[in-house]
């Protein structure tokens, strides 16, 4: 009895096709999802472009996504965890356990990673967006039984912008600067919110995700391309921000958040741009403390938590889903920062 499936696989720069798959066997510790909904991430989206980002490179037809919910259908004979009908949102990473940054309770680090939807190894990590998808029962979190799976299957991205939040320290009381309000910058504010931060001011070049930031908690948004002079309110004695979560990857994002950081303030990074220069003067002189935030990890279950308890409201990022055959459709208007924040697929609807 060999099921299939069908998955959202990406062939070459904007060719993502509806491929049929033929399940593979579900191991003791393993469990057979039906996915419900998946949302398109900025790194889908550059794959479906550019065929990877950096020196990353799709090589092989790679299944894309990583940001799943959905239902237990089948379940290894030594899983206790869930089981068959829970309702589940699919934690994408799975480190191995066993490599020096495991060990150290850094498996965000692990030096065998497997993301789903990743070609960072070769052969690739299949994705997630499947209407069948096997994994490991330890990845998976159980999700409310009046969680739509629409807020479920953002427990991914919330659960990296709650580890950008993490790395900063307590903002309790603190102002933040968040910068870039994609998706992600919108979870951020979100997490930011819920750690008691008391003021948060959001940038970004584009009017319609500032609108949505409102909806997620920043106090003051601004567009800087049309407010280029944005920072001369934070500007006096040397600085008003005490924390920047710089999410754009851009620069000048970068460059215009350093002016106005206090001294000893906390800078994260957590866009991926690449190369930029930076103002080494400003860092030395303001003694500003800098850091990377990459992916996540106890997170995800907070994440998960926290939306079963109504403690977010994720809902104002969600623009709209799509049936499996329109997902090229669903990546075309995930690239339109004018018209959308976060797309979903919606792999139960009719294929
Ligand atoms: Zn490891």
């Amino acid at each position: 009895m060999s099921e299939r499936y069908l998955a959202l696989v990406l062939h070459a720069p904007t060719d993502l096709r509806v491929d049929e798959r033929e399940v593979g066997p579900i191991a003791a510790s393993q469990v057979l999802v039906r996915v419900g909904m998946g949302g398109i991430c900025g790194s889908d989206l550059h794959y479906f472009h550019h065929g990877g980002f950096g020196a990353i490179r799709v090589k092989e037809p790679m299944a894309l996504g990583h940001e799943v919910a959905g239902t237990v259908s089948a379940v290894g004979a030594e899983v206790s965890k869930v089981k068959v009908g829970d309702r589940v949102a699919v934690n994408p990473s799975l480190p191995c356990g066993q490599c020096r940054f495991c060990l150290e309770g850094l498996p965000n680090q692990c030096t065998e990673m497997r993301y789903f939807g990743s070609a960072m190894r070769t052969p690739h990590v299949q994705g997630a967006f499947r209407n069948l998808l096997v994994c490991e029962a330890e990845q998976c979190e159980r999700v409310s039984a009046d969680t739509p799976m629409a807020l479920a299957s953002l427990a991914e991205p919330f659960a990296v912008g709650l580890h950008a939040v993490s790395r900063a320290g307590s903002l309790l009381g603190k102002r933040v600067l968040v910068s870039g309000c994609g998706p992600i910058g919108a979870m951020v504010i979100a997490a930011a919110r819920l750690h008691g931060a008391a003021e948060i001011i959001a940038t970004d070049v584009v009017d319609a995700p500032l609108k949505v930031v409102r909806a997620m908690g920043a106090d003051k948004t601004f567009n800087v391309a049309s407010e280029p002079d944005w920072g001369q309110a934070y500007a006096h004695d040397k600085g008003q921000i005490d924390v920047m979560i710089e999410c754009s990857g851009n620069e000048r994002a970068l460059r215009s958040g350093l002016e106005v950081m206090r001294p000893r303030g906390v800078v994260v990074q957590l866009g991926l741009g690449g190369d930029v220069s930076i103002p080494q003067n400003v860092i030395v002189a303001k003694e500003l403390l800098m850091m990377g935030s990459f992916r996540f990890h106890a997170e995800f279950a907070l994440a998960v938590k926290l939306i079963n308890e109504k403690r977010v409201d994720l809902a104002p990022v969600i623009t709209r889903s799509f049936a499996m055959k329109h997902a090229v459709q669903a990546f075309e208007l995930a690239s339109d920062r004018q018209r959308a924040m976060k797309v979903l697929i919606d792999f139960g609807a009719e294929a």
